[in-house]
Formats: structure tokens, C-alpha cells, sequence
């Protein structure tokens, strides 16, 4: 028990998620703030149990602030400022200082050793107790007021759905992609971006990708044309259509267009984004100088799956049963189009069970991202998804909701020190 807690200054953290609960730990840690978190569900740190698979993906091995950046969508700008106070490598010493290792797979993504986000969720609740955060779950929320203080600066008074009534200096906005709040945060005077599904597979059918369930394509260019965005990277056929991260990282990128267009639309992927038309044209033509005689359908080239490529030569009766030496030219460019530029007809959004996220939030102009306060409502702070920020699949998201709370738990307390708002 802190026997000077009452005289502290008191902070509410409003949304006990990643960025909720990481942010009230800074705070609470620093000594100088008596730090309540408000949960409205019946657990805490909800997503974090269920992300990344039940692994937890916490962070990503990109570790310099420029490229990090690139992988946000919306918040690019502005987080490649924000990593340098906080960024990969820092969370990986925050987890590690408390005796959780993280390890990084091929592709980046970094797990706790464990493989379990309940590692994860045993050390942010070990922290919470041990710097003396007050939890509080079930605590429905019905209003939060401004009380302007005569030194200039506000409180803020909350009024929980119970008719309890609570006073606070200062307040962290954490509650990810909770309308309600984006309600009352709105009626402070903010404006909130329409919010809208990122990181999602693309409906499919096409008699192309029929029975192929579990394919999967090591690098291919995927791009939605019409709205002008691209990504390289892998693809994998799935029982709707296609996933694989060249197309969440696309669904990311199109999230607010692909709505608009109610996810109706092409997607074009070129399977070889390493060699030009050209070059695949020389090759078929050794290939029918060097094997005339063996069965194209057999011998499928530049990486792709036998059963791909097969699919594809099957679309042109008269080119699956024939052999290199009677493979026309009009044949190759029929197979050079299949290959470099395969349109696909989208027509509607899947799932994507190992992470989700919603673009759209508070207005990143409206935040001073150097501290995380609100340029409407001094005094009000914000950190993870209750921005308009979000990053594409690969512990991205984690990365903000640790960097945003961080640099706004400082926000807090700098601003506390200065003495803005009365306590
Ligand atoms: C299935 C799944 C898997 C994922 N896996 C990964 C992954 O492996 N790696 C990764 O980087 N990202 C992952 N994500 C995304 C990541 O979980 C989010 O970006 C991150 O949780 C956002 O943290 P947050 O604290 O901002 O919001 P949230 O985690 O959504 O937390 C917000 C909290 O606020 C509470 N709340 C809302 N409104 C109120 C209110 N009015 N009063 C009180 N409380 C309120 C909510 O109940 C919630 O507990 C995954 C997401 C999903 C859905």
C-alpha cells in the first residue's frame, strides 16, 4: 500500500488493453501519479490473449525508425518520430528486463520464447500490481467532463454507468476501437475518421484457385490497380481465395478504399515479379530448343507449383496437352499474361484469424504525437488503436499500442510536473 497515494496527483487510464495497460504502468512506475485503469469488459488485455494465434506477435525485428514506419498505413508520418523515443528495440529490453525473451522468426515477427501470450499477459498484470495501478474491470463509463480549473488548465470528471462519480488530473484515452468512447471524444470536439476493417483475405472464386486450398506462392507482386497500391511478397490460396501477406498487407493499404467499393473489385498478381515478359520469353524458348519433346504441362517453370501451373495451362485446351516443340508463340503469350499480370475478380472480405485491426480514429492533426495530448482537450491523452493508426500484420499494431502509451505516460507526467491541472 503507498501511504502518500492520496496525495499523488490521479491519473485514469480509460481501456485496459496493450496500450491501456502498458501506458498505466509507465505511469504508475515513475512514482508520481496515482494511476486507476478502467476497463468496461470483464477481462483485461482481451486481444493481447487471443493475438497472434494465441502467441502473441509483440513486436517486429525492423528495428530502424524510417523503414518501421513504412508499415503503417495510416500513422506513417508521424510514428517515425515517435519510434525513435520508443521503439522495437526498446520493447524488446522492456520485456526482457522483466524476464520475458523474445525471439524472431524468419519473416520478423517477434514471440515471446514461450510461443503463449499468457508470458505476455503474466508480466504486464505482475507490473500493474507491483507499481501499485488501481484495476478496475466492469466499469461501464457513462460521461467524461472537462472542469476547468482556475489555474487555466482542466480536470476531468468521470461518471461511470454505476452513478459513481470520479475526479482525475489527467486522462489516457486507450480504449482501442470503442465506439462509445469515439462518441464522447467526438462530443469533446474532436473529429474521428470513419472507422473500417484492415488486415483481411480477399474473396475469390475462380476456377483458377478451385480445390487449391494451402498453395502457396513464395514472392508475387499483388496489386488493386484502380486504387493504385501494390505489395511484393508471399501468397497463399486459401478455401475463399487468397491471403498469404502480400494480400494483407494490400488490405491494409486499400482498407478505406476496398470499403468504399463494398470489397468489389480486381486484383492483378504477377507470380514472377523477378523477371521481366522478356525474360520469360527467352526462357520458354530455351525450353523449346533444349525438351521439344517433353509435355509442357510437366514441366512447370521459374518456381511455380506444379499444380498452379497446370491450372493455368488448362484454361487453353489445345496448350495442356502439348509439348515444347508445338508450343506456339501465341501459346507463350498467353502463359507470359497468366504469369505476369493474372486478374482476379474480388468479391468480398474474408477473415483473418491471427490479427485484426480497425483503421480509422481519433485525427492524428488533433494529437501532438511528441506527448500524446490532445490539441482539442489539454489534458486528455491517447495511445494504440483509439488513433487513427494502424499497421499492417507482423507485430506492428503491438508496436504502436507500446510506443504511443509509452510517449504518453511521459506526456502525463511532464505535464503533471509543470503542474497543468490541479491534481
Ligand atoms: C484476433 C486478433 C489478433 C491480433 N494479433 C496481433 C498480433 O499478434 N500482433 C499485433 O501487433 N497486433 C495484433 N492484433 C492487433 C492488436 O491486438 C491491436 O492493435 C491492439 O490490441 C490495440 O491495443 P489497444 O490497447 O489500443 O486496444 P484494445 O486492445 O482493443 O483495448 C481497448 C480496451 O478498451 C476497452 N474499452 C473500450 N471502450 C471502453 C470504455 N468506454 N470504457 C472502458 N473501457 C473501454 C476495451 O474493452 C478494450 O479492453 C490482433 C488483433 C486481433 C483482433
Amino acid at each position: 500500500m503507498d501511504r502518500n497515494a492520496e496525495s499523488k496527483p490521479k491519473v485514469a487510464v480509460i481501456g485496459g488493453g496493450a496500450a491501456g495497460f502498458f501506458g498505466a504502468i509507465e505511469l504508475a512506475s515513475s512514482g508520481s501519479a496515482s494511476v486507476t485503469l478502467l476497463e468496461k469488459g470483464k477481462n483485461f488485455l482481451s486481444k493481447v490473449r487471443i493475438s497472434g494465434g494465441g502467441r502473441c506477435n509483440v513486436t517486429h525485428h525492423c528495428l530502424d525508425p524510417e523503414p518501421l514506419s513504412r508499415h503503417y498505413p495510416r500513422g506513417e508520418r508521424e510514428l517515425r518520430w515517435a519510434f525513435e523515443t520508443f521503439g522495437p528495440k526498446d520493447t524488446i529490453r522492456w520485456y526482457e528486463e522483466r524476464g520475458v525473451l523474445l525471439k524472431t522468426e524468419a519473416d520478423g515477427r517477434m514471440f515471446p520464447v514461450t510461443d503463449s501470450s499468457e508470458t505476455i499477459l503474466e508480466v504486464l498484470f505482475r507490473e500493474a500490481k507491483r507499481n501499485g495501478v488501481k484495476l478496475r474491470t466492469e466499469t461501464e463509463i457513462h460521461s467524461v467532463t472537462p472542469i476547468p480549473s482556475p489555474e487555466g488548465g482542466s480536470d476531468f470528471r468521470i461518471q461511470l454507468k454505476s452513478g459513481e462519480i470520479l475526479e482525475f488530473s489527467k486522462i489516457l484515452f486507450a480504449t482501442g476501437s470503442g465506439r462509445k468512447a469515439w462518441g464522447w471524444l467526438k462530443a469533446l470536439g474532436h473529429s474521428i475518421s470513419d472507422p473500417v476493417p484492415s488486415l483481411f483475405t480477399f474473396k475469390i472464386s475462380d476456377p483458377r484457385l478451385e480445390d487449391l486450398a494451402g498453395l502457396s506462392f513464395e514472392n508475387t507482386l499483388c496489386s488493386l490497380s484502380d486504387l493504385g497500391y501494390a505489395q511484393e511478397g508471399p501468397l497463399l490460396v486459401t478455401h475463399w481465395g487468397l491471403s498469404g501477406p502480400a494480400i494483407l498487407k494490400l488490405s491494409a493499404k486499400g482498407a478505406r478504399e476496398l470499403f468504399e467499393k463494398e470489397y468489389s473489385t480486381f486484383l492483378k498478381v504477377d507470380f514472377v515479379p523477378a523477371l521481366s515478359r522478356e525474360e520469360i520469353r527467352e526462357t520458354i524458348e530455351t525450353e523449346k530448343r533444349i525438351h521439344p519433346a517433353k509435355t509442357v504441362r510437366n514441366t512447370p517453370l521459374f518456381g511455380i507449383p506444379k499444380r498452379y501451373w497446370e491450372r493455368i495451362l488448362e484454361s487453353d485446351p489445345g496448350a495442356f496437352t502439348k509439348t515444347w516443340a508445338g508450343f506456339s508463340s501465341k501459346d507463350s503469350h498467353l502463359l507470359i499474361e497468366e504469369l505476369k499480370n493474372a486478374k482476379f475478380r474480388i468479391s468480398g472480405k474474408g477473415e483473418f484469424k491471427d490479427e485484426f485491426v480497425t483503421c480509422g480514429g481519433v485525427n492524428r492533426k488533433e494529437v501532438q504525437f511528441k506527448t500524446m495530448e490532445s490539441r482539442i482537450v489539454p489534458g486528455l491523452f491517447f495511445a494504440g488503436e483509439v488513433l487513427d493508426v494502424d499497421g499492417v500484420t507482423g507485430g506492428f499494431n503491438f508496436q504502436n499500442a507500446w510506443t504511443t502509451s509509452f510517449i504518453a505516460a511521459r506526456g502525463i507526467l511532464s505535464a503533471l510536473q509543470k503542474g497543468q491541472g490541479s491534481g
